[in-house]
Parts: structure tokens; C-alpha cells; sequence
């Protein structure tokens, strides 16, 4: 059991955090906790069930695109889940979600983003996490609306507080929609953390819809937006064989940097100008059908979780802990709970 204090959140005005491991027969076996009434003020033994920070009690600072909304975690999570993970994904892989998205949450609820002083967390999936409401999941779900926020909350509930730390924080769990074999190297992408290492996944085209897919360009095409993007890269036009160079591969085997028309892009550069749906992919000229040709395999920037990957592990038996364990290797599973000033010990 750790000692020693892991975060400065306060909860509801009062006290500390402090994490406390939970044991391995806990995980994926875990009750919703009830929420337990107040302690007598003179109690002189305190339960450690009654001290726990559930998600009723984190009251999160919200950046939709209008305004600033304060909600709780226990709010907050089932509409994240709903904007990030199908509904009718297994409930393993959901309350790993669940765990995911609440230490993303607690991570930038300690130490906020410069993009959003103001909010923990924001509703733009390329910065923190995207946010349903429930107006739209009403119309979206129909007739299923009650039993999916069903599922979501009980996900959500079956892991009532717990998060992944690392090193006394909690982790950067990023998470991405499917890749092919492994996931990516968190280093590869600028962002180099022991837990956040090319793992396997597996996801197989016969298990996952458009895991792999093709785009395809014409020269004209090609060359328009290369040109756009890197106007210094020489494409004779009678040629376009001769365009690509050098394709360098990473670690997990993504493409990190390409010569095009003698000019280097990186492999981020070339997704975003083709809206290719990830960097795993292989590139050639198609001189038979005079067309580029992307075979790419995957969907997202491939770090940490793979959603898809983590459906596939529920399907086979795998718990919420387990996933977690084997996407974010290193991490330890937690609870947080209260303490006072005078610092109890557990
Ligand atoms: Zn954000």
C-alpha cells in the first residue's frame, strides 16, 4: 500500500488524495461501492470503504464549445464513453474505457492544459476526450437510448474511482480505435513514456470492419496536394513513378518519414494531407491504373489502448484489469481515497 501523498486534488473542498493499490483479486471483481454515510465525528477506527473518492464526488470543470459546465465524474464518463466507444462493445472493454477516460480526466484535473486554464477537461477529441450529449444520444440510440446509458453507467460504476498511475501520477492513457499487429511507440510520436510502448493487438481483418483500407489518388491529385503542403518537392510531371522516395519506418512499423518529390514529410504530415486513417500504411505508384495507391492498415494515432483491440480481448474472456495491464504495461490500477491533514495512514 502506498504512503505517500500521489496528487494535490482536492475533492469537494476537503482533504487529499491518496491512492491505495488495489490488490489483484479486487480487480475486475469489484462492486459498485455504495455510497456510505458519514463517518461519526468521533469514530475512533474509520473503515477505509468509507473513505473512497467515488466519481459521485469529483465534480469536473468542463470546456464544451459554448461554455465552462461543472459536472461530476460519474456524470461526465458515460456521455465520454458514448462519444468514444460503442455502446455495444463488451463491458470489459467499456469499463476499460471508463478507466481510461477518468485518468485522463484526473491527470489534467491536477495539472490542467494551457489550451484550457479555465477546464480540466475539453470536448475536442484531438485535445482530451469528445463528450455526448444527451439530447443527441437521444435521437442517435432511440428505443435503445435507455438500455445503452444503462450499460454505460454500470461500466462506468463497476470501476467507481479507480485510475491508472504511474510513477505516483496518473497516466497518460491515450487511447486510439484499432491497429494491425502491434500499436505504436508512444516515442516514435514525441511522446516517450515507459508505459506507452508498441504492444501487440488483435485485431485481424476478419474481426474488425475497414481495419484495412485503401486510397487512392490520381497523379494529378497527388501532386496538388503535395504541393500545397510542400511546395519545394519536385514532381515532373511526366513521371510520377519517380515521386516517391525513401519510406522509413518506426519501431512499430509506421511510416515516420517519406521522400516525396526529393523533399522529406513525415508520416503524421502524409495522414493528415491524404486523410489516411492512420500511419501504418505503404505507398506506390500503380503505373497499370496511373494512380497512387495507400494501403493502410488501422485507425488512429496507434498509442496506448486500442478500442478494438481491447473488444476483442473482452470477447476472449480478458477483464477490464487485464486489458488495461496489457495496453498501458507498467501501470498500476488504483483507488483513491480520502485522508485528512493530519495525514492517516491506512
Ligand atoms: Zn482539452
Amino acid at each position: 500500500m502506498k504512503q505517500s501523498f500521489l496528487l494535490s486534488i482536492l475533492v469537494t473542498g476537503v482533504g487529499f488524495l491518496l491512492p491505495v493499490l488495489l490488490s489483484p483479486p479486487r480487480l475486475g471483481a469489484q462492486e459498485t461501492p455504495e455510497a456510505p454515510p458519514a463517518p461519526a465525528a468521533a469514530a475512533p477506527v474509520r473503515d477505509r470503504s468509507d473513505i473512497q473518492v467515488l466519481d459521485g464526488s469529483v465534480v469536473l470543470a468542463v470546456q464544451t464549445e459554448a461554455q465552462i459546465t461543472e459536472m461530476t465524474m460519474a456524470e461526465y464518463l458515460p456521455l465520454a464513453m458514448a462519444a468514444e466507444m460503442p455502446a455495444a462493445f463488451s463491458d470489459e472493454a467499456l469499463k476499460a474505457q471508463a478507466v481510461a477516460l477518468r485518468t485522463y480526466a484526473l491527470r489534467y484535473r491536477a495539472n490542467r492544459k494551457a489550451a484550457h486554464p479555465e477546464a480540466d477537461v475539453c470536448s475536442d477529441p484531438g485535445c482530451c476526450a469528445a463528450l455526448e450529449t444527451e439530447e443527441h444520444l437521444r435521437s442517435r440510440w432511440g428505443e435503445n437510448y435507455g438500455v445503452y446509458m444503462e450499460k454505460l453507467s454500470a461500466a462506468a460504476a463497476a470501476t467507481d474511482g479507480q485510475y491508472l498511475v504511474w510513477e505516483d501520477e496518473p497516466a497518460l492513457t491515450v487511447f486510439h480505435a484499432s491497429s494491425l499487429d502491434v500499436t505504436e511507440d508512444g516515442a516514435a510520436l514525441g511522446t516517450a513514456l515507459p508505459y506507452l510502448v508498441s504492444v501487440s493487438t488483435p485485431e485481424t481483418p476478419e474481426t474488425v470492419q475497414n481495419l484495412c483500407t485503401t486510397v487512392e489518388v490520381s497523379a494529378a491529385d497527388f501532386a496538388a496536394t503535395v504541393t500545397r503542403t510542400v511546395p519545394e518537392a519536385s514532381l515532373p510531371e511526366d513521371d510520377p513513378a519517380s515521386w516517391v522516395g525513401t519510406v522509413s519506418l518506426d519501431g512499430a512499423g509506421r511510416v515516420s518519414q517519406a521522400v516525396i518529390g526529393g523533399a522529406s514529410v513525415s508520416g503524421q504530415t502524409l495522414r493528415q494531407m491524404f486523410s489516411l486513417r492512420s500511419t501504418d500504411f505503404t505507398l506506390a505508384w500503380d503505373g497499370e491504373g496511373q494512380r497512387f495507391l495507400f494501403r493502410v492498415s488501422g485507425y488512429g494515432h496507434g498509442m496506448g489502448m486500442s478500442q478494438h483491440g481491447a473488444n476483442l480481448m473482452a470477447k476472449a474472456g480478458k477483464s477490464y484489469g487485464e486489458i488495461l495491464e496489457h495496453y498501458y504495461p507498467g501501470t498500476e490500477l488504483v483507488m483513491a481515497v480520502l485522508t485528512d491533514s493530519a495525514g492517516d495512514s491506512f
